[in-house]
């Protein structure tokens, strides 16, 4: 199954994706969301008859983010072995985990506000994890599967000065308002293999990364069962399972973005997702 939610910021419906058509289920479920997802929204809408339910065409109105404020945005970094020779850091024995503010995520076609004052705006394609199913202490990665919703297409928006140059953590470069776009659906876990994918980012038609997931140097089922080590995962959740060479940090020199640039990130499989980079106003 592919899920989405549609309609203006807000005021999304949820929906599954049949071909060229979206089919609303907002008569059958409240939303996707974490609520509805422990409430067996999904279960609900696989087995309901969708025949006569009202459909919407694809590209006639606005895409939300797939889940509804997810409840944690949980980021692998340094996990694709070119990034992490392009940033000069050491390959990491163990994922490097951070996280990112939930308020962050934003429809997969929305604008990326630039903040003020910023120096390093940069891109990231990723692919995403979206958690279906608690989980927590799991007991090994054979074990992650049953608890992953789907796939989906993230942006992992970062401003390098502030994520590297300042002291602290990573938070304060990635949280940004509009640094998550996600979408434009979930793939549910039996319809894809997550583990050999393309995936590319261009900016203004330029393509700056395009790898594979298969470059992955921890794949999904020891991401998933490595934070469940240490926090509870929930229905909703989203990890973004680390970037691939080529972000703008890595040119030399490094080139960022600016208000005015179009980014394009897509996955193999998922679709392509599509932001305009504006300056911040107040
Ligand atoms: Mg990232």
């Amino acid at each position: 199954m592919r899920i989405a939610r549609i309609g203006s910021a807000g005021q999304e419906k949820p929906a599954v994706v049949a071909g060229n058509e979206y089919i609303l289920v907002d008569s059958l479920i409240d939303d996707w969301s974490r609520a509805s997802l422990e409430a067996g929204a999904m279960a609900t809408v696989a087995s309901a008859d969708l025949s006569a339910l009202p459909r919407v065409a694809k590209g006639s109105t606005r895409i939300g983010s797939p889940i509804n404020r997810p409840t944690k945005v949980i980021c692998v970094g340094l996990n694709y072995l070119g990034h992490i020779k392009e940033t000069n850091a050491d390959t990491p024995a163990e994922p490097v985990i951070f996280m990112k503010a939930p308020d962050s995520v934003v429809g997969p076609n929305d604008d990326v506000v630039i903040p003020p004052n910023s120096l390093a705006t940069d891109y990231e394609v990723e692919l995403a994890i979206v958690i279906g199913k608690r989980a927590l202490y799991l007991n090994s990665p054979a074990d992650s599967k049953a608890h992953i919703l789907g796939y989906t297409i993230s942006q992992d928006v970062s401003e390098r000065h502030w994520q590297i140059e300042r002291s602290g953590q990573w938070v304060k470069g990635k949280s940004f308002p509009t640094f998550n776009p996600i979408g434009p659906e979930i793939v549910t876990g039996d319809e894809i293999n997550p583990s050999n994918l393309r995936l590319w980012c261009s900016v203004n038609d330029v393509m700056k990364q395009d790898s594979n997931t298969d470059d992955l140097l921890f794949g999904i089922d020891h991401i998933v069962w490595y934070i469940s080590q240490f926090m509870e995962l929930f229905p909703g959740d989203v990890i973004n399972t680390g970037t691939p060479f080529g972000v703008g940090l890595g040119f030399k020199p490094p080139v960022y973005l600016a208000a005015g640039d179009k980014i394009k990130t897509g996955i193999e499989g998922i679709g392509e997702i599509s932001n305009n980079c504006v300056a911040y106003r107040a």
